[in-house]
């Protein structure tokens, strides 16, 4: 079920500026990013060898460092070359690209001033979803019982790890009720996001979003804006109440991972799968892949 794990496979990960053995890229268990979750991380895919909107991808990684108030100690030239290496060392064309930096072990206690912020890049093969009927039918959405904290609470703009912490509940929470994942709403019980997803609606032809006013911004969310807006449909960015669940017809999640996945069921609401949806899907697939990438990150 787990496949295979992820401290041992073959190839080489990025450590701190040099390639190492998959197996020995370790850390030590008195490390200030894994107790107290000083750790900031990104999640790219790369299709048929290029790496979708890496720069930016890069960009959110080093200013989420700084929201958690560390500067990663190597530019975003060296990272992008890394990652783009690391694509072609590991052979797999198709694949998930995961930076992660996070504050080494020199002082362990809620203070950690001086430690050294390291930074690590890992590549695996992740092959595009080939299988569109499957994914047609749409995937059926828990209502998660934590919320998106407010931004007085929690670095909520920062792709940080310990904002994961409710989403990993949430998600098996949802699991275990037989969902496929869990959206969550946020302090004020308004529409958020999926536990690692964007969120968008249909409602008379038009797409509504939650203003991202207290989660992450998605690159993807961006991107099907502004494949939706190139399409002539009418986007709509602000706050959705629960209630209007009711009032959709179509929903779909979007996010690097998720891509456009359509949602069939969020809780008691039932959507289809339909033209926008599906439009959406395809015109995303068209984007991403390589000398096409150019013309939808600047659209
Ligand atoms: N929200 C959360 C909580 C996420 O983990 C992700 C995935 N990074 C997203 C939204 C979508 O972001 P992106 O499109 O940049 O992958």
């Amino acid at each position: 079920m787990a496949g295979q794990p992820f401290d041992n496979r073959p190839g080489v990960i990025w450590f701190d500026g040099e390639y190492v053995p998959w197996a020995d890229a370790r850390i030590h268990v008195l490390s200030h990013g894994l107790h107290y979750a000083s750790a900031v991380f990104e999640g790219e895919r790369a299709y048929s060898g290029a790496i979708y909107r890496l720069e930016d991808h890069t960009r959110r990684l080093i200013e989420s460092g700084r929201v958690l108030g560390f500067e990663i100690p190597y530019s975003a030239e060296v990272i992008n070359k890394a990652c783009n290496e690391l694509i072609v060392k590991q052979g797999h064309p198709d694949s998930y690209v995961r930076p992660i930096a996070w504050r080494g072990s020199e002082m362990m206690g809620v203070a950690a001033q001086h430690n050294r912020i390291h930074l690590a890049i890992a590549v695996w093969e992740w092959p595009s979803y080939f299988d569109p009927a499957e994914r047609l039918k749409g995937i059926r959405l828990d209502i998660a019982r934590y919320r998106r904290p407010d931004p007085m609470t929690a670095p909520s703009k920062a792709k940080a790890s310990g904002l994961y912490m409710i989403c990993t509940i949430s998600k098996h929470e949802a699991e275990q009720k037989g969902y496929a994942d869990a959206l969550m709403f946020d302090y004020r019980g308004r529409v958020a996001e999926a536990t690692g997803a964007n969120v968008f609606f249909v409602k008379d032809g038009a797409l509504h979003t939650p203003t991202p006013d207290c989660f992450l911004d998605g690159i993807t969310r961006k991107s099907v804006i502004a494949l939706a807006r190139q399409r002539g449909y009418q986007v709509i960015e602000r706050a959705i109440m629960p209630e209007e669940l009711a009032t959709f017809s179509e929903c779909f999640l979007t996010g690097t991972a998720a891509e456009v996945t359509p949602v069939s069921e969020v809780g008691p609401y039932k959507f289809t799968v339909g033209d926008i949806t599906r439009t959406l899907m395809e015109d995303y697939s068209a984007a991403v892949l390589p000398g096409t990438q150019k013309l939808a990150a600047n659209a």
